[in-house]
């Protein structure tokens, strides 16, 4: 049978993946590519993360207006916030791949996902480039991942 990624198909891109048994089945199955398999894999690992996160928030929350004004019922926002809201948690994973092409081998991002709210990483930057933006944006490194030669980063902020 012939595999199809039925993501590249969506997108309009070749989408043949190889053949899968029983060959002498001349009809199509579908599939994911090992590129999308990845990204399908990152968008998981990113909702497991948040569901993760979510409830740390609401427990810091909770400790904070516990233990530190006990007995004031207004908590003056700190001199460094810009903005009344407090931020959620918010999370990034980039994946880094080595590159070659100029001589020199260098990581280069080869996929990235963040959370609503969070700065978008275009892939094909510099992955020293991504990380530092990242790290300015407050972010930071909570779990790095080798992943088929790549290296996956999870961060947080
Ligand atoms: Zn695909």
């Amino acid at each position: 049978m012939k595999l199809k990624c039925a993501w590249c198909e969506r997108e309009g891109r070749p989408a043949n993946v190889g053949e899968v048994e029983p060959m002498d089945n001349r009809s199509e199955t579908h599939g994911s590519c090992q590129e999308h398999r990845q990204e399908g894999m990152m968008r998981t690992t990113l909702a497991v993360l948040m569901l993760m996160l979510a409830p740390a928030t609401l427990a810091a929350q909770t400790n904070t207006t516990g233990t530190l004004s006990p007995n004031t019922s207004v908590t003056p926002p700190p001199a460094a916030s810009t903005t009344a809201t407090p931020a959620p948690r918010e999370a990034a994973i980039i994946v880094c791949a080595p590159e070659f092409s100029t001589g020199a081998g260098r990581l280069l991002v080869s996929s990235a996902s963040t959370s609503a709210g969070g700065p978008t990483v275009a892939p094909g930057a510099p992955c020293a480039q991504a990380l530092s933006d990242l790290f300015v944006a407050g972010f930071g490194v909570i779990d790095v991942l080798p992943v088929n030669q790549q290296v996956q980063y999870t961060l947080v902020r």
